[in-house]
């Protein structure tokens, strides 16, 4: 079990929000956290919420972005990097598979060697928000 491999009890509550952050193709705000819960049917104490969102991201399990409004989480692991919206503040992964030219050119242009787990920020306005 990952949580425990990192020193960390395995709460329900943890592995609740391991589970739905894998699940999302978003990056989730602890107050989107806390919805998707409940609607889920798990009854949820945003206090609770916060403190496991800082625990797994303390561990690297999770990390945040930190955009317009509250921090979004998302789950570590294939690496990517982030688009974030403007006006609403949502985050999404885009897998760094795609985007190797673009970091390769970025390397060439200035020397720097980006991480290798996703280190793009791409700002703009998310579909949502644009119509
Ligand atoms: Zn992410
Ligand atoms: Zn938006």
């Amino acid at each position: 079990m990952r949580l425990k491999r990192r020193g960390l009890r395995c709460t329900a509550g943890r592995v609740r929000l391991l589970t739905l952050l894998s699940a999302s193709e978003r990056h989730l705000s602890p107050a989107e956290a806390c919805e998707e819960l409940a609607r889920s049917g798990h009854a949820v104490n945003t206090t609770t919420v916060y403190r496991a969102l800082d625990a797994l991201t303390a561990v690297g399990l999770i990390h945040a972005v930190h955009g317009p409004g509250p921090a979004r989480y998302g789950i570590t692991g294939e690496p990517h990097h982030h688009t974030v919206c403007r006006e609403c503040g949502s985050v999404a992964g885009l897998s760094s598979r795609h985007l190797t030219e673009a970091v390769g050119r970025i390397q060439e242009l200035r020397g720097l060697r980006p991480n290798p787990d996703g280190v793009l920020l791409i700002y703009g306005r998310c579909t949502h928000c644009s119509t």
